[in-house]
């Protein structure tokens, strides 16, 4: 029966592709998968590798070498925000580009490449974890857009660790949008805008946090600090990407 299922699955995917052929979603050029990112697409994001912070995942130039366990100034005097956080890439006009249709205008025909991509990102996260949680939206926001993009992000991510999804355990309050604030502002606009609602579902456990960008970090402490009292053992995050600053 398993097998039928399969092959009518198989089946009904080639009719789809046949008659909607797999295109960047970018771009639009043809590609081999469905919502992948064409070669010249793909070359025109600032994708984070090596060398790069063991902690935060802050990247360093190429030509440096920091030896095995390289770490950022920040990280290095233990002011990290997280235990571990990853980005696929860095926060610049392509990324921008689409991060921002994304998550206002729903263009979530970018989240396999985008997904894909953090999934990358994680490759070298040694400890895996309980739950993946994605970063919670304001239920005023939710019915206005529709969807929560750091759900839509952290479904295939939570696939791909083989771990839960956790979407009801945090409750996020309404607050007006932070746009061009600096860091200080930022974080006294989250202060108290995450409640633990579930605490038996956090306590004990070590979760990964997911969301589309990582500015200031000021989101991702604010939630660390909640699941924590809740009893949280560890708190990890990715995102698609993230601001650089010199630092
Ligand atoms: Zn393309
Ligand atoms: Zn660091």
């Amino acid at each position: 029966m398993k097998r039928i299922f399969g092959l009518l699955h198989n089946l009904f995917h080639s009719f789809i592709e046949f008659l909607f052929p797999s295109s960047c979603p970018v771009c639009g050029a043809p590609v081999s998968t469905h919502g992948e990112l064409c070669a010249d697409c793909w070359t025109t994001f600032s994708w984070i590798s090596n060398p790069k912070c063991i902690k935060c995942g802050y990247p360093f130039p190429a030509n440096i070498d920091l030896g095995d366990r390289p770490l950022c100034p920040v990280c290095a005097a233990g002011d990290c925000v997280l235990d571990f956080i990853r980005a696929a890439c860095v926060y610049d006009e392509v990324s921008r580009s689409v991060m921002l249709p994304f998550k206002h205008s729903g263009k979530i025909k970018y989240v396999r490449f985008m997904s894909r991509a953090m999934i990358w990102a994680l490759r070298d996260m040694k400890d895996i974890p309980d739950i993946v949680m994605p970063v919670p939206l304001a239920w005023r926001r939710l019915c206005h857009r529709g969807y929560n993009q750091a759900t839509l992000l952290a479904k295939p991510i939570a696939a791909a660790i083989g771990v839960k999804i956790d979407i009801d355990s945090v409750r996020r309050i309404y607050r007006p949008d932070m746009g061009h604030k600096n860091a200080v502002q930022r974080a006294e606009n989250i202060k108290g805008v995450f409640k633990v609602v579930r605490p038996d579902k956090i306590r004990g456990r070590k979760i990964l946090l997911v969301d589309d960008v990582m500015t200031t970090g000021a989101t991702f402490a604010e939630l660390k600090k909640v699941l924590m009292k809740a009893g949280a053992s560890a708190v990890y995050g990715v995102v698609f990407c993230r601001v650089v600053r010199a630092i």
